[in-house]
């Protein structure tokens, strides 16, 4: 689903992804985590093409998103993004966040637009809100509407830039419930996140950045948590930290 070969990106003299790669099949849970400024929302927003590499190729669903020839809006509506912040519209109501971009994007009428982003709201558990603005909701709240916009537009994979950091400790649940739901459903995600419960649960893989975005550890999540003593220094030294 997304094959990712030798990608490099510099900002300026900086280099912030150094040759990474990695392929992740549909139906695969690929958890990265790493210490703070080590590339992965650089890494993660690559695969959208929100932020653009100087080298390498990147694949998703065979569609080449380093050739400057490919359709990005067509791409971007195909991989769905969860942000830290949710980045929900402030000045629209719930039900208008999860319709404008099927509207506006995918050419769907209101009415199917409507209907679809009402399923994937009663599926976060949210319909009771679907008529009030992301101001008067929790943040665990607004962040399954985040979650739910994404998934009614259809997605062939999901990605998550820390999609729990930014909530009250007691909100974190209810946004990891939904996505283990996904998770066990079969969609194809990467996560950025350092809720290593989740990662033991759903992940098959767990990918470890260090700081220059290099890709230090890419293995198999049983691999990752019940062989301790194979990992790197420096995953082991992350690991002592958050766990
Ligand atoms: P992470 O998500 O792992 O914390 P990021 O991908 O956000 O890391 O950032 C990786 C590195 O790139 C950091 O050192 C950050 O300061 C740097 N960086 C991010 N955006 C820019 C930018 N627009 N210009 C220069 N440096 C940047
Ligand atoms: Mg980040």
């Amino acid at each position: 689903m997304i094959e990712m070969k030798n990608v490099s990106k510099w900002y300026g003299s900086f280099q912030v992804l150094t040759d990474c790669s990695t392929n992740i099949s549909k139906g695969e849970v690929v958890v990265v985590c790493g210490p703070s400024g080590s590339g992965k929302s650089t890494l993660i927003k690559t695969i959208n093409a929100l932020e653009p590499f100087q080298q390498g190729q990147i694949f998703v669903d065979g569609t080449p998103v380093h050739d400057p020839k490919t359709n990005l809006p067509k791409l971007r509506s195909r991989v769905g993004m969860v942000f830290q912040h949710f980045e929900l519209f402030p000045h629209l109501s719930v039900t208008e966040n999860l319709t404008i971009a099927q509207i506006k994007v995918l050419g769907r009428s209101a009415d199917e637009a409507r209907q679809r982003g009402l399923k994937m709201l009663d599926r976060v558990g949210l319909t009771a809100h679907k008529d009030k603005f992301p101001g008067q909701l929790s943040g665990g709240q607004q962040q399954r509407v985040a979650i739910a916009r994404a998934l009614s537009m259809d997605p062939i994979v999901m990605l998550f830039d820390e999609p729990t950091s930014a909530l009250d400790p007691e909100m974190v649940g209810e946004v990891l419930d939904v996505m283990v739901g996904l998770a066990n459903e079969g969609m194809t995600m990467m996560c950025v996140t350092h809720e290593m419960g989740f990662a033991r649960k759903v992940a098959s893989r767990v990918i470890f950045m260090d700081v220059g975005g290099k890709i230090l550890e890419d293995c198999s999540s049983d691999e990752f948590f019940k062989n301790p003593e194979a990992r790197q220094p420096r995953t082991k030294d992350f690991l002592n930290k958050i766990l």
